[in-house]
């Protein structure tokens, strides 16, 4: 079964939106295998989004995802990773489809509620870069 790797971000936690973003998760199929709530530290968060690390937003955006607790987790499905993609919407809000979680829930582009991993080695280095193998319980 593939699994994909998501964060629930520090907007949606302080809007204690973890409830109703999990809901969608399972709700469409996804089987959660592994789930924490952590402070990130900015080296773990600038580690976490090193291809970025160029970018003229990734200053903004490892602190911004240094702000407050977020959710880690990994789940699974046929065809994980495109299906949570689908689900989140488009990075920015503005542009996200109706029905996805960015377009119900975020605030703008950065703070944009949840994250996914974008193919099958991100995924595998997102998962293994948070969780141990023991961690993870299908
Ligand atoms: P994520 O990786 O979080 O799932 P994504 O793959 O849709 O989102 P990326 O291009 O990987 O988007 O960007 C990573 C994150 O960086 C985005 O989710 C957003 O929070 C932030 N971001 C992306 N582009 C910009 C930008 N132009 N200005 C500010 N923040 C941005
Ligand atoms: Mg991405």
């Amino acid at each position: 079964m593939e699994k994909t790797f998501a964060i629930i971000k520090p907007d949606a936690v302080e809007r204690n939106l973890i409830g109703k973003i999990l809901e969608r998760i399972e709700g469409n199929g996804f089987r959660i295998v592994a789930m924490k709530r952590v402070l990130l530290t900015l080296p773990i968060a600038q580690g976490f989004y090193h291809v970025h690390k160029e970018r003229p937003f990734f200053k903004d955006l490892t602190e911004y995802m240094c702000t407050g607790p977020v959710v880690l987790l990994v789940f699974e499905k046929e065809g994980a990773i495109k299906a949570w993609r689908e689900l989140m919407g488009a990075t920015n809000p503005a542009d996200a489809d109706a029905g996805t979680i960015r377009k119900d829930f975020a605030i703008d582009l950065e703070k944009n509620s949840v994250h996914g991993s974008d193919a099958r080695d991100t995924a595998a280095f997102e998962i293994s870069y948070f969780f141990s193998q023991t961690e993870i319980l299908s």
